[in-house]
């Protein structure tokens, strides 16, 4: 079975070549080759000797991203939908914004956690995504960027599947993505998001200077247990005693995502509860209101009730901000566009 390289962060690739007779050194030429110069072969390193691109190319292999689809939304976001080497596919987003440009990725094929509001819970879980399969999306989104002159400047993880329970490949990424020899992000663009695996939460945010985001959507148990099944495991009491433990890194604060849902959990007195379970930690709420898809009831509220729900954040002395909605005229929902075609496959 030939090497897969792809996936390999620095030290991986360091062990790999040192048993390979070769020195340290190029292990760090390797990494750039793949994670900052985006080779699709091992021909094209040129700084590496010839007999040695020669000796990897008959024993490892590159991995390279395969998109079959391409959406883009007149606000300029991007959807991806990767096509994996077993036939399962995955989405990514491209989110230019002023200052920054955000690729959410997806870290498995389908998620287990069947969060109620969500389209990748709607399809289940398939299986993990190797590291491999999810650094390829940051490969891909950096190219196409390189190629327009501009550059990737945050990384989340927030696209299908729940990364701590790809907890190992999730980890794997994460130290290309903070390698000066991979993508040499600051931990700060980093973001993992979690909907509450709490015991992962707090070891990923020992290891990693990168911020974490819960997915909270409820300020009581009965209704997050509902829309969240992952709560009868990790109730509030633990995920919010969790929360007060991650450490956070100069002066950061803990990303609370909360998807608005109209006359579900979007009144002025959800709004309290939330700002009273939160309190003293140190967190910016986004407020996302719910992007409508074909596989739940869900419907997203008002501007107005969005506002007012974050003005009670705010007078409670909270960072709050209503997201807006990305890639409306795009299938931006995580999930969507997978889902949508596994739907026309097997029809
Ligand atoms: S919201 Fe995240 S954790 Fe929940 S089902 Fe969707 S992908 Fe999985």
């Amino acid at each position: 079975m030939p090497v897969e390289l792809k996936g390999m962060p620095i030290g991986e690739l360091e062990s790999f070549l040192f048993s390979e007779g070769k020195e340290r050194f190029r292990a760090r030429q390797l990494s750039r080759w793949l994670y900052q110069r985006f080779a699709d072969d091992f021909s094209g390193m040129t700084d590496l000797s010839k007999p040695f691109r020669e000796k990897l190319s008959g024993g490892c292999t590159l991995t390279l991203p395969s998109c079959d689809l391409i959406e883009g939304s007149s606000d300029g976001t991007e959807k991806y939908l990767f096509r994996l080497e077993d036939g399962e596919s995955v989405e990514s987003v491209l989110i230019p914004e002023e200052g920054r440009t955000t690729l959410c990725v997806s870290s498995q094929v389908g998620c287990a956690m069947r969060c109620g509001f969500c389209a990748t819970g709607a399809i289940g879980f398939k299986r993990n995504m190797t590291a491999a399969e999810i650094v390829n999306q940051v490969v891909f989104a950096g190219k196409r960027l390189k190629d327009a002159n501009q550059c990737l400047t945050n990384v989340v993880f927030m696209g299908m599947g729940e990364p701590l329970e790809n907890y190992d490949e999730v980890c794997r990424v994460l130290d290309i993505l903070l390698s000066v020899y991979g993508f040499h992000l600051a931990g700060k663009r980093i973001t993992v998001s979690t909907s509450g695996v709490v015991p992962r939460m707090l070891s990923l945010s020992e290891r990693f200077p990168v911020s974490i985001a819960v997915s909270l959507n409820a300020a009581n148990d009965d209704l997050r247990s509902e829309l969240m099944p992952i709560n009868r495991k990790y109730p509030l009491k633990e995920l919010i005693g969790a929360m007060r433990q991650i450490p956070l890194h100069r002066g950061r604060k803990v990303t609370v995502e909360y998807v608005l849902l109209q006359g579900v959990n979007d009144s002025v007195s959800d709004a309290r509860d939330l700002a009273r379970l939160l309190r003293g930690i140190p967190v910016k709420v986004n407020l996302i209101p719910f992007n409508a898809h074909e596989f739940g009831d869900f419907v997203s509220p008002p501007r107005s009730v969005a506002d007012a729900f974050r003005d009670v954040m705010v007078d409670a002395g909270m960072l709050a901000i209503t997201r807006s909605r990305r890639g409306n005229d795009i299938s931006a929902a995580c999930g969507q566009l997978s889902a949508g075609q596994k739907e026309s496959a097997g029809s």
